[in-house]
């Protein structure tokens, strides 16, 4: 069983090691408030030791590349140990999930499934790890060319709060199946699984350098290793201003960036549709982890004929919503932090300024503790397309519903912000299933169904403010790869 230790140190080459500095960050209970451990606030200083280390597990200690312990193992043998690593996190699963719901406030039941998640992504990575190969390409007599499919080298990783342990997972577990050492940077808001899931890889048998973590401040470690010329990746998930930074300082060392951002995502209810289906999977999306999803389907658009009874549909839902604790596994815990919660109710109190119809709102239960970081969930009904509510990300439980009235201006509404994550399309036409779906602007987009189940499967990523590259299934592994072309001439 894991304990949850009071001071949480550094994880490099296999070693919890504490920060140059000395220095910590606290840990905040989220349903409390309360401060129940100490992370490792790491620096620049700290980034260049896990960099140094990733190295030397990667390219060894001489000149040849890809020749340390890491860098120079079978594939096959990479596999079997992210099997091991991900068998290891199946059996420490509750634990983690407990650690998940203390760090980020979430219900234990959504923590449990982002356990589950974690180790079914590298679960999926082991299997693929001897499957990545490259190609032959015809070409001039007395020719064979071939494609080499080789790991960046060390690759950066900059992960948010809001699922630490999925996105670690979606993002680590790719890199290391395609022979990548990495250096991952948790969000100073939620570290703790992620230091926990790094000792299990230690278990597993992961050889040092392999996997390093350096816990700190955005502005610190994360700009550090975002910066640092020994980095030859940068996966970053996180917002579209700090994406931003993170591209701009890979960009001094050509550095190539992945960049998974934030999104706005419509989901479309048109007349047709099967309501009975569509209402618990409308609620879920802005519901799930207290609306705190990059995914989450913030906007909801119905067709005019049927909007009011949708509205109506959809208000009995949220008023039946409770919010608490996440161990008391309600339908959301707390948001994750004061800011966010005050970033929510700013949003909040713009829509009531502006006169906005509040539908419904959700129940935060009597016995939540006065210093926990709550946000009941509320239905904003009416929500013209270019106001604010329609327009930003807010992060956090609260649904826009806006009336269209025929499919060209809901496509129109629908692609009408900067951002194109995810969209949802809930009709029975099959023909405009298909016009639909390619007509969306994002990178994913779901028929009468939204998110399918988190999909390790299927690749995800953003187009405009939602970011670029994309992670997850088979495609990420060619992002953590880099293709060389081989060309020899014979006669
Ligand atoms: P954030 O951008 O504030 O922080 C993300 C990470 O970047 C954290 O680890 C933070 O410490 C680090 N960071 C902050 N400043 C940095 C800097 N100057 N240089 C390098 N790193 C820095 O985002 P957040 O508030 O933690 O997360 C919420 C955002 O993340 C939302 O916009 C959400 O949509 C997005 N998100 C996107 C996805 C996706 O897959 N597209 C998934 C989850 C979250």
């Amino acid at each position: 069983m894991l304990q949850v230790p009071e001071r949480y140190a550094l994880f490099i080459d296999n070693e919890p090691v504490a920060p140059l500095s000395g220095d910590t960050l606290p840990v905040v209970d989220p349903s409390d408030g309360s401060t129940f451990a100490q992370m490792g606030r790491g620096g620049g200083a700290d980034v260049d030791r896990a960099v140094r280390a990733a190295r030397r597990a990667f390219d060894g200690s001489g000149t040849e590349p890809a020749a340390g312990p890491w860098g120079r193992l079978d594939a096959v043998d990479r596999g079997r140990l992210l099997r091991r690593w991900a068998d290891l996190i199946d059996a420490n699963r509750e634990a983690l999930a407990r650690i998940e719901s203390r760090d980020t406030g979430k219900p234990l039941g959504q923590a449990r499934a982002d356990a589950q998640a974690l180790a079914r992504y590298f679960e999926f990575y082991a299997g693929a790890t001897d499957k990545l190969h490259g190609q032959t390409i015809p070409y001039r007599h007395g020719y064979t060319v071939l494609t080499l499919r080789e790991p960046h080298g060390v690759t950066g990783h900059i992960v948010p709060w809001n699922y630490p342990m999925q996105i670690f997972g979606r993002s680590v577990g790719a890199a290391l199946a395609a022979g990548n050492a990495c250096v991952v940077k948790p969000a100073e808001d939620a570290c703790l699984s992620l230091l926990e899931v790094a000792r299990l890889a230690a278990e597993a048998g992961f050889p040092p350098g392999a996997l390093n973590i350096v816990t700190g401040l955005g502005g610190e470690a994360g700009q550090a290793l975002a910066g640092h010329p020994g980095i030859d990746h940068i996966s970053f998930t996180g917002s579209p201003d700090t994406g931003r930074r993170v591209a701009q300082a890979a960009a001094t060392h050509h550095c190539p960036v992945t960049l998974e951002l934030g999104g706005k995502s419509p989901q479309l209810v048109f007349a047709d549709a099967d309501l009975e289906a569509a209402l618990p999977v409308l609620v879920n999306a802005i519901v799930q982890n207290a609306g705190q999803t990059c995914s989450a389907g913030s906007r909801v658009l119905i067709e005019a004929p049927v909007y009011r009874r949708v509205l109506e549909m959809l208000a009995g839902r949220f008023a039946a919503l409770r919010v608490g604790p996440g161990r008391d596994d309600l339908d959301l815990g707390p948001l994750v932090s004061q800011r966010q919660q005050q970033r929510v109710q700013d949003f909040l109190s713009q829509a009531h300024a502006d006169r906005l119809e509040f539908a419904a709102q959700g129940t935060v239960v009597e016995h939540a503790p006065a210093g926990g970081f709550y946000q009941a969930p509320v239905l904003v009904a009416g929500v013209p397309p270019a106001h604010r509510l329609a327009q930003e990300e807010v992060f956090g439980p609260v649904l826009a519903a806006t009336p269209f009235d025929d499919e060209a201006q809901a496509v129109a509404i629908a692609n009408g912000t900067r951002y194109g994550l995810v969209a949802g399309i809930w009709t029975r036409d099959g023909a405009r299933q298909l016009r639909l779906a390619r007509q969306l602007r994002a990178g994913q987009v779901f028929v009468n169904n939204y998110g399918a189940g988190g999909g390790v499967e299927l690749p995800f990523g953003g187009v405009g403010s939602s970011g670029y590259g994309r992670e997850k299934g088979f495609e990420a592994l060619y992002a953590f790869t880099s293709l060389k072309t081989v060309a020899l001439r014979h006669g």
